[in-house]
């Protein structure tokens, strides 16, 4: 089954009505339609409430900045992550979205996607040595909003074009007929966010199965993309060693190892009123059962020891089913780099290896 978002309808900023973008939705959007006035968007009152329609409007401010999960004293990969949607219809137990979003919660496609790229266009231009990583599933998911809105088709022949970056399309959907017929010249990643698949099927609702996301990766490969994988967040319950394990196989049985250029692992982390949200959830899944504590960011997290233990467990089982493909862990301080991977590379060098292992 492929996901698809249909929302209880669309509103429209009306100055925007004859973009591009906002073109694009009208033409592939039957259903409930309005247009409003600057601030109209105000009107979605929670995170939850925004999931369910979708707002078109211009963004105000800058598109691009650096992955906020870079926080000192933790090894950052020097991700940069340029956003041009706003919230996600998927609903995962976990997701720092219900907590980030609180003051802007509308589900929300950008309009201005030709200001976002010229100011791509002049950072890569202006350092012309140096290799970018951008990504766009931070604030929404990379893909999910793509069947109304085409996004990604004008970023993929964008970014294919331009020799110092490599464009993450990070995703938790399997949508992605519309990318097989375009060129990525080795630009872009398509990644998943994997899970076991009990986590899958209690923390993440709305979201392609394990398998799902698996057939897809196969697909974008056998189309020339390059592929990602993010084990994040390892949670751990009882069983997670068999079926983290399992989750490792599948991989290695979907794609090609010499298509995958980075996959990354990343513990359960909450802030304190992410932890909150979580905990007033009605269904509750493995990631309300995790016990926690305090991490050096403010973050609640699992104790080192079984991150250390997890970590290990799944590093040795990639290295075993996938070989030496590149291997990251996220927001992990030195001390926990050091002890599963044996090293702990500099901000710069663990970026300028991504991108250059990523090189095709
Ligand atoms: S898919 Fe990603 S962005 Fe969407 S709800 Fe889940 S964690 Fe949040």
């Amino acid at each position: 089954m492929t996901v698809r978002f249909v929302p209880d309808a669309v509103w429209i900023e009306r100055a925007e009505w004859d973009t591009p973008l906002a073109r694009t939705v009208r033409a592939r959007w039957a259903g409930a339609l309005e247009s409003f006035d600057d601030g109209g968007a105000a009107r979605v009152a929670s995170v939850r409430d925004g999931k369910r329609l979708l707002v078109v409007q211009r963004h105000r401010g800058t598109f691009l900045r650096h992955c906020p999960a870079g926080t000192a004293g933790l090894v950052c990969c020097n991700y940069l992550v340029v956003n041009l949607a706003s919230n996600c219809p998927m609903d995962c137990s976990y997701c720092f979205l219900q907590d980030y979003l609180t003051d802007a919660p509308a589900l929300t496609a950008y309009t201005n996607v030709d200001d976002a790229l010229a100011e791509i266009d002049a950072v890569l231009r202006a350092h012309p040595e140096r290799s970018f990583r951008i990504g766009t599933g931070e604030l929404s998911d990379s893909l999910a909003l793509d069947p109304l809105t085409d996004l990604s088709r004008q970023l993929v022949p964008f970014f294919a074009a331009r020799p110092n970056a490599l464009l993450e399309l990070k995703t938790k959907t399997d949508y992605v007929d519309h990318l097989l017929d375009l060129d990525p010249a080795g630009r872009v990643v398509v990644s998943w966010s994997l899970n076991a698949a009990s986590v899958i099927t209690r923390d993440e609702p709305g979201t392609a199965t394990l398998d799902e996301r698996l057939a897809a990766a196969r697909r974008v490969q056998h189309a020339g993309y390059r592929v990602g994988f993010h084990f994040d967040p390892l949670v751990e319950f009882d069983g997670w060693e068999q079926e983290y394990a399992a989750a490792v196989d599948a991989v290695a049985a979907a794609v090609d190892r010499a298509a995958v250029a980075w996959i990354s692992l990343g513990s359960l982390r909450l802030s304190p009123a992410l932890a909150e949200a979580v905990r007033r959830r009605t269904a509750l899944g493995h990631v309300a059962g995790a016990e926690l504590v305090p991490g050096i960011d403010g973050k609640a997290r699992v104790w080192r020891g079984l991150r250390l233990r997890m970590y290990r467990v799944l590093a040795a089982r990639l290295r075993a089913a996938l070989g030496d493909v590149p291997l990251y862990l996220c927001m992990e301080p030195p001390a926990v780099w050091e002890r599963v991977m044996g090293e702990v590379p500099t901000d710069r060098v663990l970026g300028m290896r991504l991108a250059a292992g990523a090189a095709w």
